[in-house]
């Protein structure tokens, strides 16, 4: 695998592989690489003769009060771990490289849906950075496939919307989410989670898990539901950022004849911001 700091000496690499016809897979995160990463590698792999990956830890979608400069920087191991998945090229730019002129000035991708609720609503401006930066990451790669998690369902949504109303032409392939044996989502946050938390953790997931079974079973009091499954986060140790039952496609708040539901949480312990999803597919009758 050959890492790459700077963007000239990616594209002409990448432009060489283009032009011998091989189709290139995409695969961006924010580094400190666990099992989950690993998976998005090797799906992009089964599909696309080239598999680029890149680290950069997004200032731009960090708030003032958020953990950017906690977040955990591991590249050395990282690198192993992408080089034993077989990746072929790792992109690792620094501030300067992604943002030459520094954020305030930055040129910006705007979403206009989906990006006010949910994370977006305690995380103001988050996915403004998140749209930019994909966007400057996919100029840059310029590949067939990107792969995203199922994991950042609204992050997964918001690229989708980006990718259509801005013709990127980019093959966007969601992977699914990668759990602990308890349930926990796999997260680069999950260092953050102290020995004393981590055994209660799982309720996120067993809520969300709890209110999809009961509307597979005809409930359809989704606010209700969204209630008792917020006080039983709360009597695990949380605070509930927020937790919502909603239309997969809109992520606006579910009505009763939706099919196709995605419940979504997000709590926080005591140093980190947890999210997770369950979705479901009503079929006829149900
Ligand atoms: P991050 O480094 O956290 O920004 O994540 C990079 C990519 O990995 C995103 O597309 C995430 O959705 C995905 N990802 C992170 N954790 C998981 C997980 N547990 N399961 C599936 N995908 C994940």
């Amino acid at each position: 695998m050959k890492t790459y700091h700077h963007i000239d000496s990616l594209r002409e690499t990448l432009n060489r592989e283009r032009a011998a016809g091989k189709r290139i897979g995409f695969v961006p995160t924010m580094g400190n690489l666990h099992d989950a990463h690993l998976e998005l590698v090797k799906l992009a792999r089964e599909t696309n003769d080239i598999v680029v990956c890149s680290i950069f830890v997004n200032g731009l979608q960090f708030g003032l009060n958020e953990d950017w400069d906690k977040y955990p920087r591991t590249l050395m191991e990282d690198s192993q771990k992408l080089q034993g998945v077989g990746c072929d090229y790792l992109f690792n730019p620094d501030d300067n490289e992604m943002y030459p002129n520094g954020l305030d000035t930055q040129s910006r991708v705007i979403c206009p849906t989906m990006t006010d609720v949910l994370c977006g609503a305690s995380r103001p401006g988050h996915f403004e950075g998140v749209t930019t930066v994909v966007t400057k990451l996919f100029n840059i790669v310029q590949p067939h496939e990107a792969v995203f998690g199922i994991k950042d369902f609204q992050q997964l949504a918001v690229i989708r919307r980006m990718v259509e109303d801005l013709c990127m032409g980019i093959q966007i392939t969601a992977a699914p989410i990668h759990r602990e044996i308890d349930g926990l989502a796999m997260s680069s946050r999950n260092g953050f989670i102290t020995e004393e938390e981590r055994p209660k953790v799982s309720q996120l997931n067993k809520s969300l898990n709890w209110v999809k079974d009961h509307i597979e079973a005809g409930r359809r009091d989704f606010g209700d539901l969204g209630d008792e499954a917020r006080q039983q986060i709360e009597d695990a140790g949380f605070r509930v950022d927020y937790f919502s039952v909603c239309n997969s496609k809109t992520l606006a708040p579910a009505a009763d004849d939706d099919r196709n539901i995605t419940i979504l949480g997000a709590m926080f312990t005591a140093g980190a911001r947890l999210i997770d999803n369950v979705s479901t597919n009503l079929t006829e009758g149900e």
